[in-house]
């Protein structure tokens, strides 16, 4: 590999540069990082001019279902999803088959994703807080831990009871991981099916209210802020969670959160159709909530953007709106939502967009941030923010199509990524 990127704009918030130069690569480092580096020899040089050259996309909300639901997306075909859609990395939550608690899943998927692609996208498992995810007894975290989980959480399920909740905080705290939660209170959200409001009432679907989602929260927060340790909130969708976590934030606390693509782009209107593609967890909420979003975006009280990327196979949501599962795939998606809906719509500039995909995830999961500098092996995302292209989920590296954008025309796609020695080109 030997590789001249001229002309790209480098934006890089670890070492707060925003600035136009060429990067010379050559064999998975950055061997010369200056502005007009001359092409000589047998180098391939690829104009960048217009383009965002960024530290690699990280998505911190995955779902690979390898092991155990291989016909909804591999290791491989999620990698590839992942890369298709400007990712170097992934973090991949414990609901497989078995769940990731224990140290022998977490090797396994450390083994699989070392040669999947050979090793473009790097995959950080992310183990369960109890043992099945079953929410009665804590996984070994210690052993987890030192296995390589980045963090811990129940996803799909909240850590329903206070007490194991606490002692989760307590001993992930001990190895300097957050706990990450799925925030939704289960009585009050019992047979729900999509948002409670005027949209469920008319459907005469069942509804899961925002108070669900809130009520988890501020016992989760008061739980961090007791035990001194740090909390993280999954696909947050409500405007009492954002008004929460920015009260939380403001008292010092060490709590963080994300939002996903879905959550800032569509509103519960969408399930009138009936499609199951609009069926996810938490459900699509109200204006007033994407607004919410948007806000907490802006003020930087949500860090991170993560896709929540849950594929199912088309004949699992080919069903009746009540029996279809919850999900969609989001990492193709992901960047041109991003970009349409924050950059184009001036809520976000760029450089806060490659924070919230690239640096904050990393911070949050304390893993070393991407040094674009010379000598450093090349871990880049390329991103064209003004190509204007149209979903099609036939073309989806995913296994799965279970997407509620298709057709949507989208402005903002990766061009390329660049991992490990290996590159991949859209
Ligand atoms: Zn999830």
């Amino acid at each position: 590999m030997n590789i001249l990127l001229k002309n790209g704009r480098l934006i890089d918030p670890a070492s707060g540069r925003d600035e136009t130069c060429d990067i010379h690569i050559v064999d998975g480092r950055i061997e010369k990082l200056a502005q007009n580096i001359s092409a000589s020899g047998s180098i391939q040089s690829v104009d960048l001019k217009g383009k965002i050259i960024a530290p690699g996309f990280f998505d911190m909300h995955v779902h690979l279902r390898e092991p155990g639901f291989e016909h909804k997306e591999t290791i491989l075909t999620g990698c590839t999803s992942a890369a298709a859609g400007g990712f170097t990395a992934v973090a991949c939550m414990p609901n497989t088959k078995p769940a990731i608690d224990d140290e022998s899943v977490i090797k396994f998927i450390h083994e699989r994703a070392k040669v999947a692609l050979n090793g473009l996208v790097d995959v950080y498992p992310i183990a369960a807080v109890t043992l099945g995810r079953k929410g009665e007894h804590l996984a070994p975290l210690a052993e987890l831990a030192s296995a390589g989980a980045v963090a811990f959480t129940d996803d799909g399920d909240p850590v329903h009871d206070a007490e194991i909740m606490r002692r989760a905080l307590e001993y992930a705290s001990m190895f300097k991981k957050p706990v990450i939660q799925h925030a939704q209170d289960l009585p009050l959200t019992k047979g729900g099916v999509m948002n409670e409001g005027f949209n469920s009432t008319t459907l005469g679907l069942p509804g899961m209210p925002s108070i669900a989602e809130d009520l988890m929260v501020a016992r989760d927060i008061q739980l961090a802020r007791y035990t001194n340790s740090q909390y993280h909130v999954a696909h947050m969708s409500t405007a009492g969670c954002v008004e929460l976590v920015r009260e939380a934030k403001r008292k010092g606390l060490h709590v963080t959160c994300e939002v996903t693509p879905h959550h800032f782009t569509l509103t519960d209107d969408a399930v009138r159709t009936y499609d199951t593609n609009t069926k996810m967890n938490p459900p699509l909420r109200s204006q007033d909530d994407v607004e919410a979003m948007k806000e907490g975006l802006k003020d930087g009280t949500i860090d991170v953007i993560a896709t929540d990327h849950a594929p199912h196979s088309f004949d699992e949501k080919q069903v009746e709106f009540q029996q279809a599962p919850f999900g969609i795939v989001g990492l193709e998606t992901a960047i041109g939502l991003a970009i349409t809906e924050l950059f184009e719509k001036n809520i976000l500039s760029l450089y806060q967009l490659v924070e919230k995909f690239s640096t904050n995830p990393r911070r949050i999961l304390h893993l070393p941030q991407i040094k674009i500098q010379e000598g450093e092996s090349a871990n880049l995302t390329l991103l064209d923010p003004s190509f204007e292209w149209k979903v099609d989920v036939q073309k989806f590296k995913s296994k799965s199509k279970n997407s509620p954008f298709s057709g949507y025309v989208l402005r903002g796609k990766a061009v390329g990524v660049f991992n490990n020695g290996r590159v991949y080109w859209n």
